[in-house]
This record gives C-alpha cells, structure tokens and sequence, in this order.
C-alpha cells in the first residue's frame, strides 16, 4: 500500500480503480524502408484503426455530450478522408523511401503551417483538426494508446499531471468518481469545478502519476486530502464508513434547503452559488442558493473551435435568469487567460500568465469579442434579476472603459428597438490588490464589489495559485488578507452599496465566522458548500464575530487567527 498527501481540493471520500489520463509518448526516429508498399499498408492500417476510433468517439460524444460537441469529431473524421492530405504521403513513403511515421509528421506539419497563416478565421482553425487527427494516426503507427476521458465506460478514478479545466468540463460524472494530480492547487479551475460536480479531488501531489498504475485500486480522501494505492481491506472498510458518515452529515444539513441564511442574532446574509455553465443551476436550486454570485462565463468559449455567437450566448444567459426566477444573477464578463486558455485566439505564449494579457484587459483589446458578449447580457437582461461584473479590474479608467462599452452596446440595441432591462447593476471583481486599496473611489462609481479571494491572495502574496511549492502561502486568514477585505467592505458601505464574495475563501469553515463579523453582505461558492455554510452561520452570532473580526485584525500570524477562530465558535 502506497499514501500520497496532497491538497483537499474538493470533499468526499472516492474508492475505485485508477484510470491515467496521461499523454502517451509519441516520439519516433526517421528511417529509411526498403519495401515501401509495405509501409504504405501500414499507414493505410493506421488510417482506418483511426477512423473506426473516430466514429466510435463521434457516436458517443452524441449521445453525452450532444450534437453540437460532437461535430468536433465529424470535422476530424473529414480531415482524415481528404485525399489532399492522404496521398502526398504515401507518395513521399513511395518517393523518400521513409517510414510512414516522418512522412505523416513532415506532410502534416507543412499543412498545419499553411492553415495557421490563412486570413480566414475558419480555415486557421483547421490547423488544430489536423494536429489531432496527426496524432491519433501516429498513435496507432507507434502501437500507442491515445487517452479519452469521454469514453470511459466504468467507474474509475482519474489520475493526471493536471486537469485543464476543459478536461474536466468532459468528466461523466456517471463513472469519474474522483480524481487526482500531480500538479495545481486548491483554487485551480479544475479544483474549482471538481467542487461544483460534486467529484472528491486531491490535487498537488507530485507524484500520483508515476506512483499509480492503471487498474489500481485507489482511494481518493477529499476531505483530508490523502490518496492511498492498494489499500488494505480493513482500510477500505474503514474508509466506507467515514464515507457513510459524511452522507449523514449531509441529509441532515439538506433540511435547511428552504431556510433562510440568518445569524443567531436575526442578521440575514446572501448564500448564493458559482456557476460554471446553465446545467450548475440544479445543482443551485438543489442546495437553497439564493442566487448565483458569479457565472463564470468563460466556460461557455471552451472546449470548443471557436468563439460563441451572441445568440448562443443569449440563450445561456436567458436559460439561467429564467431558470432562477427573479434571484440574483451576477454574470461575470470573459476572464480568459491564466489557467483558462482559449487555443483558438492563438495568443502568444507569455511568461507571467496570470499576470499578463487576461479577463479585461483582452476585452477592452479585442473589442469585437467583448461587444458580442455585452450585447447578448443586455438582450437576456429581460428575463431575470442580471447583475453584470467585470473580472480583474486594476484601475478606474478601465472600468470607465467597459463601461462606456457596455452604454455604447446598449444604445444600439435601443435603436434597434429591442428591449433591455433598465435596473442592471454593474459591479466589479476585487481581486487585485490596487483595487481593493483605492476600493473607497471606485464605490463612488460601481454599484457592487465582489471579492474574488482566490487572486487577491495569490497577487498580495505574489505566490502563483498553481504551483503546489508556494501553496502554503495561500493564506486567506491572513491579517494582510482580512484588511483588504475589510477595507472593501467598509468603503461600500460607506457609499450605500453592497460587497459579495466570490471567491473559494467565501464557502471556507474558517473564514465564515470572520466574513460575518466583518460585515460581507454576500457568500458565493460552490453550490455543494451552500447547506453546510448555512448551517454554520445559523450557529453564529453576528455580533460575537464583529468583535472577534477587530481582534484579530491586529494579529500577527494566520495560526494567531485560526485559533483565535476556533477558540471563538467552538
Ligand atoms: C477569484 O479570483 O477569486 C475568482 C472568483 O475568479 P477566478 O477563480 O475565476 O479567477
Ligand atoms: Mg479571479
């Protein structure tokens, strides 16, 4: 039996066999061949194992995902039997005498570059077709096996590097009932949607990919953040019961699903939840959200070849105002780059990620992308309670500028008589720390804050929220951490307006009891976080945690104010 530790990334214990979801190798030397029918053969062989696979996957992907994600396959599947492709290689084997492995690679890689400088938008995405379907016939020219999260067919647990968020997006619920990597931390957008599918998760630890073995039978612990490989019998009875025990705990939080989010004291808060797409709203309704805190729209532009067209957005949009019938829906605009990268904008690779050409700044760049998206809010505004949030503003002259975009988007649609709701509020994320000190100026202009905690620690501590080495510095208790978001709260208040939570630190044990005290009107998390975090403040008396909030704002260390905390609730 094997233990790894890593970080609780999201809760519930998981037993089941190990499935590696890790990238096959598929390196090759050029040689010469002397029977070059043969290897013609060989790739003509290749090519239809590909293609049997392709139309296997395509079928599949109709029946999980729907018609529309399916096409991808579709599309790979017409790359595959275009003779454009097809016959410069094996003439190339004929001619070069070369192994089908260097003529598939050579021809493909010229094709991909003449797609990539195409002006057509269209034609450069066929570029990333041909890259994958080049790769699925090398895999069968290697005797390789390609890995597909959306065929597994039984219950297992995934095992990876990383998951990017796209790859978790995919997961079947049905069968993936944990998952674990090496790589990432506990606000990494895998970690964050592993939270909203209600799939247990420990990430960051190391090593799990070369530790585990397909087939394993591994138990994933995400409450502890533990991951044993083999475990003993005993220990997997002895984990079924923890696991009962937890499903305990949960029924009996469930009965708060219609109750209201008040303090011992009478005081009312907002428990509202993180969406990532229309389908979370069971998952809100399920768990007595109030509302939805942050719709991270980015998920709409991924895993799929191209940008969302405004009526595409539109309906989204529309489904979830609807679907929530008259409650809060903050919808944060576009918040691409760091860890959420969209492969067909082809931006440059940069050195800084989260530091550099992402969420607003791409939009107030690439306008036409923005408007698009602005348009479809302001046309779904009819349907419900929208409130839209702009992500990483840094400075006053950028929210100015969006929202400038925003009234200009608005006008046009007026024009063209359609319809718009005139009681949008417009809020912003705080989640760098610039915006948080000047937090007093831009009340002046904003109608709402919400913090998003999951940046403002990794930028105030300057510690990369992916890298597992500098975890330890995501310190929400912080003392620094705790005055800025005090700071935000306060200077809403004082011009009559209202700061939200958004990010992970709003549904976390610790920090509720501080949040309270330090007067947050607003708790957004994972929808799966929502019952437990009421019945925790239901237990809390506001007043006891204002005053406990101004002690330990003069604390020194985050230990002074974990203990101060429980010695507090206890
Ligand atoms: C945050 O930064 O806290 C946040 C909610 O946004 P994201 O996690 O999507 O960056
Ligand atoms: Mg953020």
């Amino acid at each position: 039996m094997t233990f790894l530790h890593g970080i609780a990334a999201s809760n519930g214990i998981a037993i089941a066999k190990a499935y590696r979801l890790v990238e096959p190798d598929l390196s090759f030397e050029q040689k010469q061949v002397d029977d070059t029918s043969a290897e013609v053969d060989r790739f003509r062989q290749a090519m239809s194992k590909s293609k049997a696979e392709l139309e296997a996957i395509r079928e599949r992907a109709k029946v999980d995902l729907g018609a529309d994600k399916a096409a991808i396959f579709e599309a790979h599947l017409l790359v595959l039997s275009d003779p454009e492709l097809n016959a410069p290689i094996e003439e190339k084997i004929q001619s070069d005498k070369v192994n089908a492995e260097s003529a598939l690679k050579e021809t493909a890689d010229m094709f991909i570059m003449m797609f990539e400088q195409m002006e057509n938008e269209y034609m450069r995405e066929r570029a990333a077709d041909i890259r994958d379907v080049t790769k699925r016939i090398l895999a069968h020219l290697l005797g390789v096996q390609l890995v597909n999260p959306s065929m597994i067919a039984e219950e297992v647990i995934i095992v990876a590097e990383d998951l990017t968020p796209s790859d978790t997006a995919q997961l079947n619920r049905q069968f993936v009932l944990g998952f674990t990597t090496n790589i990432g931390g506990r606000t990494s957008h895998s970690a964050i949607m592993a939270r909203s599918l209600e799939i247990p998760a420990v990430v960051g630890t190391k090593t799990a990919t070369e530790e585990i073995n397909n087939g394993d039978l591994v138990i994933v612990d995400g409450l502890k953040g533990e991951v044993h490989i083999n475990p003993t019998p005993e220990l997997v009875e002895q984990y079924r019961k923890v696991n009962e025990g937890y499903e305990a705990q949960k029924a009996e939080w469930a009965k708060l699903v219609n109750e209201p989010t008040v303090s011992s004291d009478n005081h009312h808060v907002e428990l509202v939840a993180n969406i990532g797409t229309p389908k979370d709203l069971k998952g809100v309704i399920e768990n007595g959200g109030e509302g939805v805190g942050l719709y991270r729209t980015e998920f709409l532009y991924m895993g799929r070849e191209q940008l969302p067209t405004e009526d595409e957005q539109f309906e989204s949009y529309k489904a979830v105002l609807e679907g929530l019938t008259g409650k809060p829906v903050v919808v944060r605009t576009l918040d691409i780059g760091g860890d959420k990268e969209l492969p067909y904008l082809d931006l440059p690779k940069e050195m800084n990620p989260f530091l550099g050409f992402r969420a607003i700044r791409l939009c107030l760049e690439e306008q036409e992308i923005f408007r698009t998206q602005l348009r479809a809010l302001l046309r779904a505004s009819i349907y419900g309670n929208l409130k839209i949030m702009f992500p990483m503003i840094a400075t006053l002259d950028e929210f100015r500028a969006a929202k400038a975009l925003l009234e200009e988007e608005k006008q046009k649609l007026l024009a063209e008589g359609q319809k718009v709701s005139d009681e949008i509020e417009l809020g912003i994320m705080v989640e760098i720390p610039s915006t948080a000190i000047l937090a007093d100026q831009f009340a002046k202009e904003v109608d709402f804050f919400s913090i998003g905690t999951n940046d403002l620690i990794q930028y105030t501590m300057a510690a990369d929220r992916m890298n597992q080495r500098v975890s330890y510095l995501y310190q929400p208790y912080s003392p620094s951490i705790l005055r800025l978001v005090k700071m935000v709260i306060d200077a809403s208040h004082a011009e009559g307006k209202w700061t939200g939570m958004c990010g992970e630190m709003a549904g976390d044990e610790t920090a509720i009891p501080l949040l309270l005290g330090l007067g947050l009107d607003e708790f957004s998390m994972s929808a799966t976080s929502i019952l437990k975090a009421r019945s925790q403040i239901r237990n809390l008396k506001k007043s006891d945690m204002e005053k406990l909030a101004q002690e330990v704002l003069n604390m020194q260390t985050t230990a002074q104010v974990i203990e101060a905390v429980n010695a507090a609730t206890k």
